[in-house]
């Protein structure tokens, strides 16, 4: 068994009073309270019943307690559901029962929602921060447990939970640090979902580094853009929707130098966005990676932003990468499935047996996306397979065409998926949403001419007010499938 010291633990004994969370109302707790809340909140659940091994539910939107709760479990050893807040009812139901959770500790904005849950529900603010500290508390971690289920955004479906170890989440904390380096004024902005891998992360990271979290309910740009301006950020981690309105806030203004790092990932980013940002000297870093890796798993770094641009980069120390094609690996700058090794990569999905074999091969990670490598190694990734359009036997990605209708200055955001034909087999069509009422399918076609070969020009145009995006703010395009209409 390979053991540690519980992070936190470690943490506050390494440096008890420097800060470890920043909340937008301007509270700032040290890593010293931090452990002590985490420690008052493991206790009282410890006396409710909850023990070594259990799984425990989170439904919270992110806030101060949700940190002290997350480590809070960690304390007593258990495995912690955390539940995407922006599900229905259902989709908790079937989360909780498919994880086989004891007990749902919410936040009380969700009080009505989950009246109905059959299981046991724990108003989080009812959990008191100063019970008297048990002396059986876990401060000793056994790397190869779990300590997460999180479930998948559920972006090309029903989503899976991935079990991540506290060695998945070390090993991503180690190698992000490998990557970007430490400085000893770090201080990383959390406006993601804890919820989710990306946003859970950083509480680690946080925690192993030494580092302050500037905390975040959600993403606001002006609250966003005022804090990098004004409170020393250097990094902070984004989705390509939040870095979009980042960028137009910040207009023809400059971030401070100590800003090092926008760390742009979960999903593709824009080749207009990548260039909006180095034309304004910000320093992004495009990622990789996904639930399956504890985040990041490849990153371009600043160096070759420019000379590389669009590229996800090489994989993290010591994550390695392969394309393959029905289970050989494929020459340099030929397209196959995005493979994945490494200590950060999940052992499995929970209670998915045949998504396990069917994902997992030699301890490689089929990731679903596919992507090449170019001469010099770096990776292009290029869509999800399951969206892969084939159109009179031509590959077409959906996410090239998007890219495309995004530099069209009246586009605010594109969609696009197949739609089945008669001569074509399949052919694709793109859903818009615009700024300027006066554009029409003709402008937006002829748009797409002048940069696409004539087989990937969207064949029709629907204009749309929004497009359907998960809480990850990721496109989900098989929604969009479902209003194509039948032909
Ligand atoms: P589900 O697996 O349920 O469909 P999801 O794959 O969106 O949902 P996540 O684990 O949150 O769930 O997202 C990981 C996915 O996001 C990757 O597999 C990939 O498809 C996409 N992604 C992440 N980074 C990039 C990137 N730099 N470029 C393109 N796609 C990316
Ligand atoms: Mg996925």
């Amino acid at each position: 068994m390979k053991t540690m010291p519980n992070w936190l633990e470690k943490r506050a004994y390494l440096t008890p009073e420097k800060e470890a969370v920043i909340t937008e109302d301007g509270y700032r707790m040290t890593f010293n309270q931090l452990r002590n809340d985490a420690k008052s909140v493991a206790t009282y659940l410890q006396h409710s019943g909850i023990q070594s091994g259990d799984h425990v539910a989170v439904l919270a939107i992110n806030s101060y307690k949700m940190i002290v709760l997350i480590h809070a479990l960690q304390y007593i050893g258990v495995v912690n559901v955390l539940l995407n807040t922006r599900l229905s009812e259902k989709e908790w139901e079937f989360q909780l029962s498919d994880a086989r959770a004891k007990l749902l500790i919410h936040d009380p904005v969700f009080k009505e929602n989950i009246k109905d849950t059959v299981i046991e529900t724990i108003d989080m603010t009812s959990i008191p921060l100063d019970a008297n500290v048990a002396e059986n508390l876990r401060t000793t971690i056994n790397q190869e447990e779990t300590s997460h289920i999180i479930y998948t955004s559920g972006t090309t479906g029903q989503p899976k939970g991935v079990q991540l170890s506290y060695d998945n989440h070390w090993s991503s904390a180690t190698a992000s640090a490998l990557n970007l380096g430490l400085h000893n004024d770090d201080r990383w902005l959390l406006c993601l979902p804890m919820f989710h891998v990306g946003g859970l992360s950083i509480i680690y990271r946080s925690v192993i580094y030494g580092m302050p979290i500037h905390l975040f309910e959600k993403f606001d740009v002006e609250k966003v853009h005022q804090a990098i301006m004004e409170e020393n950020i250097t990094i902070i981690s984004a989705v390509s929707v939040m870095a979009e309105q980042m960028m137009v806030r910040l207009g023809d203004g400059k971030y401070p130098d100590s800003f090092r790092c926008l760390l742009l990932g979960g999903g593709p980013a824009y080749r207009s966005l990548l260039e909006k940002c180095q034309g304004k000297n910000v320093p992004v870093f495009q990622t990789y990676g996904m639930t399956e890796t504890a985040s990041q798993f490849s990153t371009l770094d600043e160096s070759h932003a420019l000379q590389k641009l669009g590229s996800a980069g090489k994989p993290l120390f010591p994550g390695e990468l392969i394309i393959a094609n029905e289970g050989h690996e494929v020459p340099m700058g030929e397209v196959g499935e995005i493979l994945v090794k490494g200590p950060n990569v999940t052992e499995g999905y929970w209670n998915r047996q045949k998504a396990n074999d069917t994902s997992f091969e030699n301890d490689w990670l089929h990731t679903g996306d596919l992507g090449y490598l170019d001469e010099d190694g770096f990776l292009y990734v290029l869509d999800r397979r399951k969206d892969l359009i084939i159109s009179g036997g031509e590959n077409i990605y959906p996410a090239e065409i998007e890219n495309v209708l995004k530099q069209h200055p009246d586009i605010v955001d594109a969609g696009v998926v197949g739609r089945n034909d008669e001569k074509w087999g399949h052919v694709p069509v793109a859903f818009v949403t615009i700024k300027n009422e006066a554009l029409n399918e003709t402008d937006v076609i002829e748009h797409c001419h002048q940069y696409l070969a004539k087989y990937k020009v969207p064949k029709q145009i629907f204009f749309k007010e929004n497009l359907p995006r998960n809480a990850a703010k990721k496109l989900m395009r098989h929604l969009l499938a479902d209003e194509v209409p039948e032909r």
